[in-house]
């Protein structure tokens, strides 16, 4: 089982997972003319697509996701609130999934997790191929003892490390906005990042990312800073990803 990001920010995110040369994608935050770049860029074959989960209807996880489904002819997999609020509800590629449900697709089997986020019904991913399992976190404002179960003996995680608390404070982000991201329901800073690690750490994690990171509130140097409080020296090893490359293919 095999992982790229295509992309990770406020303006855009996707993550493609193969297995056995099949694929899933979860989110698409670009146009469907930029994730083809991007998939080419992973060189990818999106023939191999066979769904695509949406996490949640924000447009930097949803913007193009119905366009790149109705390409490839693949089902979409989404919450009912969040296909309501797209629309999707009278779609034929459209799927429901439920908090706690586990799905097969493309070989693989996904769990869904609710998080705490200011979106109408989000869900979270673990994603179990072979006897691999990958798990992707984005979005959420806490912590719950739901999604810390989900993601223990995960062997790959990529994870929200959205802000630097301080920096959020001095930032240029108005007071209503640095409140809601702050917030319960918004994003995740890097020592709640940190938290999650410390709380599901085990021996099998191969690969850990940092995704989602603020261009205005964060800096890579802070995240690491933080991470390293419970990774020490491994806290170099964290990749953290970007809004405008794809990362490198990461093997669990
Ligand atoms: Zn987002
Ligand atoms: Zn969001």
């Amino acid at each position: 089982m095999r992982y790229v990001s295509l992309g990770s920010g406020s303006k855009g995110n996707s993550t493609l997972i193969e297995h056995n040369n099949r694929s899933l994608l979860i989110d698409c935050g670009f146009s469907r003319k930029n994730l083809l770049v991007r998939l080419q860029q992973a060189q990818a074959d999106g023939h191999q697509l066979e769904g695509l989960l949406v996490t949640h209807e924000h447009s930097d996880h949803a913007k193009g996701a119905m366009a790149v489904c109705e390409l490839f002819d693949i089902p979409l997999y989404c919450s009912a609130g969040t296909a309501i609020h797209m629309k999707w509800t009278d779609h034929r590629l459209w799927n429901r999934l439920n908090c706690g449900d586990q799905v097969d697709l493309a070989g693989m089997k996904v769990g869904a997790i609710t998080v705490p986020h200011d979106a109408r019904e989000p869900l979270q991913f673990v994603v179990e191929g072979g006897n691999r399992k990958l798990g992707v976190l984005s979005d959420l404002g806490s912590l719950t003892r739901r999604i810390v179960d989900a993601y223990q003996g995960c062997h790959g995680l990529q994870l929200e490390a959205n802000h630097d608390p301080d920096m959020l404070k001095v930032g240029p982000y108005p007071p209503s906005l640095q409140k809601r991201v702050a917030g319960p329901y918004g994003h995740l800073s890097n020592a709640q990042c940190a938290e999650l690690i410390g709380q599901i750490h085990w021996s099998g994690v191969q690969h850990i990312t940092a995704g989602h990171i603020s261009e205005k509130n964060n800096h890579p140097e802070l995240v690491f800073g933080e991470l390293s409080k419970v990774l020490g020296h491994l806290a170099e090893q964290v990749e953290i990803l970007a809004q405008d490359d794809i990362s490198g293919w990461r093997e669990l």
